[in-house]
């Protein structure tokens, strides 16, 4: 492991790889246009000689040596996501074949961030990576969905053609330090709403379920993944199984930030699927990896995090 880049870096997962790899002691370029990401989230990493920040938009090529590259960059949060569906398509699609194209001529390792959308609103429950999903795709979710599917079939088209050393991650909901209030995603918004005593916004009637993963855990299945035998490319779900509803996460937020907040029930976004839960016999086996963080002690962790900085 030396020269590393991370794209996305700047972002709430990409940060803390960075932070990771550094101690690990690699050199690390974090490339990011900001979109999401921010320098706030990396400025503790700014003085670290083995550390370069590089402001670049991965729809665009881009010319660097490098030895293994880690491709997160993409908006996470269905509201941003939305934001700009287009740009969305372009950056895992466009971004995709660039980060391969430099992977492939400088014969890098390359990791893709992919996600549990590939199942869409499943039908399989748990998901279990041999599900090829339920994707509608000309929905409002359909630019990240079928954009990180596409991803896929990029990554692995590039395997079967060229040989390239490629690792596929499908990540489920990971939460923690380093979201951005304002991110829009479940775990974030009720523990800024509960501290500020604002309304707690449960979308539907909250039974929809998701599994929760704490970040630190999936930043060390991602470095396993990163690090495995070249001949197991995945894809592998990276996730923590325990399956709550958003009625339940809502009322473990409430009870931990001895909040006063009362439930507000809004509209389901369309398309929002109704169950999620990884299947980790994979990762496991191949991986020697699952998740040690409960929910309970990760919601503490970023709910300390959040009262300190909001
Ligand atoms: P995030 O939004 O915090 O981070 C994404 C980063 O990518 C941001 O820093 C953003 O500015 C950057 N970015 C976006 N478009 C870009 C572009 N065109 N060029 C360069 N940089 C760009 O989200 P996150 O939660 O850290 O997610 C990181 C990756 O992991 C994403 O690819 C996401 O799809 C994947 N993922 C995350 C989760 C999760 O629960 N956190 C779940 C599944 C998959
Ligand atoms: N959700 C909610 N209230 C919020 C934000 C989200 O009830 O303020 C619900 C959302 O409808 C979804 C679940 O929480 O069912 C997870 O949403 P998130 O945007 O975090 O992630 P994703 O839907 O991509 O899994």
């Amino acid at each position: 492991m030396n020269r590393i880049l991370v794209t996305g870096g700047a972002g709430f997962l990409g940060s803390h790889l960075c932070e990771r790899l550094l101690a690990l002691g690699a050199d690390v370029i974090c490339v990011d246009n900001f979109f999401t990401g921010s320098k706030q989230n990396i400025r503790h990493l700014l003085g670290n000689p083995n550390f370069e920040l590089l402001r670049h938009d991965v729809t665009l090529p881009l010319y660097i040596e490098v030895d293994r590259i880690f491709n997160l960059a993409c908006p996470a949060s269905p509201i941003y996501y939305q934001h700009d569906p287009v740009q969305t398509t372009k950056t895992s699609v466009h971004g995709a074949i660039n980060v391969l194209g430099l992977a492939k001529r400088v014969k890098a390792r390359i990791l893709q961030a992919s996600t549990s959308e590939v199942y869409g609103d499943p039908e399989v429950h748990p998901q279990v990576e041999s599900y090829w999903g339920r994707v509608n795709p000309i929905g409002i979710r359909s630019c990240y969905d079928e954009g990180k599917r596409c991803a896929e079939t990029l990554f692995f088209d590039y395997w079967r053609q060229s040989a390239l050393e490629i690792k596929v991650v499908r990540i489920f909901n990971t939460y923690g330090p380093r979201m951005q209030p304002d991110d829009g995603r479940v775990v974030s918004n009720f523990i800024v709403q509960a501290l500020k005593g604002e309304p707690i916004t449960l979308y539907g009637d909250g039974t929809q379920t998701r599994s929760f993963c704490y970040v630190d855990d999936l930043i060390e299945g991602i470095l396993k993944m990163m690090n495995s035998p070249k001949d197991f490319i995945g894809p592998v779900n990276l996730g923590n199984p325990g399956e709550f509803s958003m009625l339940e996460l809502a009322e473990k937020v409430i009870r931990f930030t001895k909040s006063k907040s009362k439930l507000v029930f809004l509209p389901l976004p369309e398309d929002d699927p109704k169950q999620r839960q990884p299947d980790i016999a994979l990762a496991k086996e191949k991986l020697a990896w699952e998740p040690r963080v409960s929910l309970d002690d990760g919601l503490k962790l970023t709910i300390d995090y959040f009262s300190r900085t909001l």
